[in-house]
């Protein structure tokens, strides 16, 4: 989290500029909403004594499949836990290659190496940032096993094209959808149409368990193999063994994981989903307004509409194009920390990173438009807790440093 700055420390204001007009308090890049109904379930959960994985979570997998209107909802420790039990259970083994995005966080790539897989990393499109469906066919090989698409920020991936091309080539489709709660695409919820979708509850994503996550699935058979994985590869709930009517009895089918949501968290999580459109709506008023204020300035830019979709609103990412200002894209985040406003950079493409330069020789002029992203983007925060001051205060801020730097 960002450090905060008092008058005191803002730097030297540059002759000919009015002196910053600074925030009392920091306002943070995100902050989770919790109620006093989350803590009591927590409390009642405690007094229960059951903690681990248990009717809680149980709960919760039923409603989330009921929000989204999918089969299947498992849940687990993390997003990266679901991304890893869907890619093995879609089949990724050592020497397959996973097409994923370089707009991505590394947990992404992870995981595709986790199974001995290699990412392979397609450009994203200059609007959106999300992966580019044009340039899937060129980037298909016999190994191909998966495609992993990210809704960057919320904003939904053009799944139609997606599914068909990875259709057409007998592929998966492992949705990383961190970011993608509520969100939809013709009318269909994100969850919903890839063969499986993961979910984060990470404390900055649209809804928290502290941390979590979710997989979903319509197919019997890949759920059958997440929920087997998620617990050591047994063929039985362990907490279904000690309920009274339960059995000791369990074999063990695989070297399995220990990726299962306790039912501490799952008690948040339960309440949190009930908030879930509530929320959504919040950071769309929030998004509105930005967009509002922001639209038309020169040397930045606001996020894309949604071409028949509707965007989960994880993250409000502009972009502020090189020379447009007489700051770059970091001096502007500096501006708005000297005016005690958090933001942060979504993300570092994981191209540009050392691990993945290293591995897969990256070079300069690689990935085009995730290389210029990369010094454009700037994530304003976006989240419920906000009110209508801190909007207001991010706008006057934005507004202050567009104008005082100018050209
Ligand atoms: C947060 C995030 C993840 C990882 O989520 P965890 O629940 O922290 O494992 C994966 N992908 C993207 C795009 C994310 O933003």
């Amino acid at each position: 989290m960002s450090v905060q700055l008092t008058r005191g420390q803002a730097p030297a204001v540059a002759p000919g500029r009015a002196e910053p007009h600074v925030r009392k308090e920091f306002l943070p890049f995100a902050v989770p909403m919790l109620g006093e109904e989350e803590i009591a379930a927590v409390v009642e959960c405690l007094r229960s004594g059951w903690l681990t994985t248990g009717p809680r979570a149980e709960a919760f997998e039923l409603a989330f499949a009921g929000f989204l209107g999918c089969r299947h909802a498992l849940a687990v420790t993390s997003c990266t836990a679901a991304l890893h039990l869907a890619l093995e259970a879609v089949g990724v083994r050592p020497g397959d290659e996973v097409i994923t995005s370089p707009m991505t966080f590394t947990a992404t790539g992870a995981v595709i190496e986790h199974l001995g897989a290699r990412p392979v990393l397609v450009d994203c499109d200059a609007a959106t940032l999300n992966l580019d469906p044009g340039l899937l066919e060129a980037h298909l090989t016999p190994r191909t096993r998966a495609i992993m698409p990210v809704h960057f920020a919320g904003h939904p991936c053009e799944m139609d094209r997606i599914l068909a091309v990875a259709r057409h080539h007998r592929v998966a489709v492992v949705e990383d959808a961190a970011h993608a709660l509520p969100a939809a695409h013709h009318g269909r919820r994100i969850g919903t149409l890839g063969d499986v979708t993961c979910f984060s509850f990470y404390v900055t994503k649209t809804i928290t368990t502290g941390e979590g996550g979710m997989a979903t699935t319509d197919r019997d058979d890949l759920a059958e193999r997440m929920r087997t994985m998620r617990l050591h590869g047994m063929t039985r709930d362990a907490w279904k063994r000690y309920r009274g009517d339960g059995s000791w009895a369990y074999d063990v089918l695989d070297a399995g994981f220990k990726y299962n949501l306790t039912d501490i968290a799952a008690s948040i999580g339960i309440h949190q989903l009930h908030r879930c459109d509530a929320f959504h709506l919040r950071r769309q008023a929030i998004a509105r307004r930005y967009t509002a204020a922001f639209a038309g300035l020169p040397g930045l830019a606001v996020p894309p509409p949604v071409a028949g979709g509707v965007h989960a609103w994880h993250l409000y990412v502009m972009r502020l194009e090189p020379g447009a200002l007489t700051l770059d894209r970091d001096g502007f985040l500096h501006q708005l920390r000297v005016r005690n406003i958090g933001a942060s950079v979504h993300f570092r493409p994981l191209h540009l990173l050392t691990h993945y330069r290293q591995r897969y020789g990256f070079v300069a002029g690689d990935l085009p438009n995730a290389t210029a992203a990369a010094a454009r983007v700037f994530s304003l925060p976006i989240y419920p807790r906000m009110t209508d001051q801190d909007v207001d205060d991010v706008i006057d801020a934005v507004l202050e440093i567009a104008r005082g730097y100018r050209r």
